[in-house]
């Protein structure tokens, strides 16, 4: 594994534990040429999953994108980083359970609201508002009635 930080190809590992119920195994890793330490995370990947994008555009399943796109959402929300990251583990985990070798954009952007509609009300309404491409006001209107009956949308 090479070093982040001077690009050395040789680290040592200091320490291996598992993760995330022994789903994977954390690694701590130092730089014997910089003397920088850093994390490296092995997990199982059951399969290599690709998006296809609505204009049929296709790209590599990227985890860190869901992470992303929610975090955006929950920015400035009262949500830890690490909830977000549970969540889109938990979302790319139930996709590569399906045996699917492809997934659409609009079916990741459908479980990301189900797990934002979990977290946060308003990261959920920030997201769904980008996501469902309202085409007038009443739409929306309609779709807040129902988001304040979520458990946190205090209606
Ligand atoms: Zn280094």
């Amino acid at each position: 594994m090479r070093c982040p930080f001077c690009g050395n190809e040789e680290t040592q590992v200091r320490d291996s534990r598992w993760a995330e119920d022994g789903a994977a195994v954390r690694r701590r890793r130092a730089c014997p040429a910089c003397d920088k330490r850093f994390t490296t995370v092995e997990r199982v990947q059951l399969r290599d999953m690709t998006v296809v994008k609505a204009g049929g555009r296709r790209q590599p399943l990227d985890p860190n994108k869901i992470v992303r796109s929610m975090a955006v959402a929950l920015r400035k929300r009262p949500v830890e980083g690490d909830a977000i990251e549970a969540a889109a583990r938990g979302i790319v985990q139930t996709l590569e359970r399906t045996g699917e070798a492809e997934v659409s954009a609009a079916e990741i952007g459908a479980r990301v609201m189900d797990a934002l509609a979990a977290l946060d009300a308003v990261g959920y309404i920030r997201y769904a508002s980008v996501y469902k491409d309202f085409r007038d006001p009443g739409d929306f209107d309609a779709f807040l009635a129902q988001a304040r009956k979520l458990p946190n949308g205090r209606g």
